[in-house]
């Protein structure tokens, strides 16, 4: 976080948008909140010290040097982050610019990844603090708030030739299909 910068060609360089969006247990630091160490677009006031869920968090933006510049989350308000355990994108939207994922060419690029990762039985996920929405290639589905454990269903049906997907809310599914808690989302 904040100053981390990886990935030879890219640094965090202004940005310090992980240190406001999500939470950091060590510190008792709520998602959502900017940290108290943290001098928004600045940087870190403990960077020598900082924790180590800190140290190892690396957003894509960071991480993948192909995402255009656009993506950058000090300029897009949005935070991407691929999780391990299921391989699905989640958008975590700066709640202050929740409407940010709408803008079209972050919305066109969505959309896009939806359809390349729906092949592989995984999901693009906005979220703007614990509410989230489901991008689908041809669909934006609000499944609200998300707790840690719920997951959805994703039903095809066909209309005059046309594939689309009813979402079903479910509690316990399977790990495949199961939103973990936003906030624990790392590099
Ligand atoms: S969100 Fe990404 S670019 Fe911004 S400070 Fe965190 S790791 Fe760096
Ligand atoms: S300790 Fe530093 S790197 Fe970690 S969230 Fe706070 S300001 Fe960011």
């Amino acid at each position: 976080m904040a100053g981390n910068g990886v990935s030879g060609n890219r640094s965090c360089d202004g940005c310090t948008l992980c240190c406001k969006l999500f939470h950091v247990p060590v510190l008792q630091k709520q998602a959502g909140t900017w940290c108290r160490h943290c001098s928004p677009g600045t940087g870190c006031a403990i960077h020598g010290e900082r924790p180590d869920h800190c140290r190892e968090f690396f957003c894509q933006w960071i991480k993948n040097d192909t995402l255009p510049d656009y993506w950058k989350p000090d300029r897009s308000r949005i935070i991407l982050t691929q999780f391990p355990d299921n391989g699905f994108l989640y958008a975590q939207v700066d709640p202050a610019r929740a409407d940010a994922w709408r803008q079209a060419k972050l919305l066109a690029d969505l959309k896009r990844w939806a359809r390349l990762f729906l092949k592989g039985r995984k999901h693009v996920i906005v979220f703007v603090e614990s509410n989230a929405t489901l991008i689908l290639p041809d669909q934006i589905v609000p499944l609200g708030l998300m707790r840690p454990g719920e997951g959805f269903r994703l039903k095809p049906v066909f209309r005059d030739g046309r594939r689309s997907f009813e979402v079903e809310r479910a509690g316990a599914v399977s790990t495949s299909l199961s939103i973990p808690q936003p906030q624990l989302i790392g590099g």
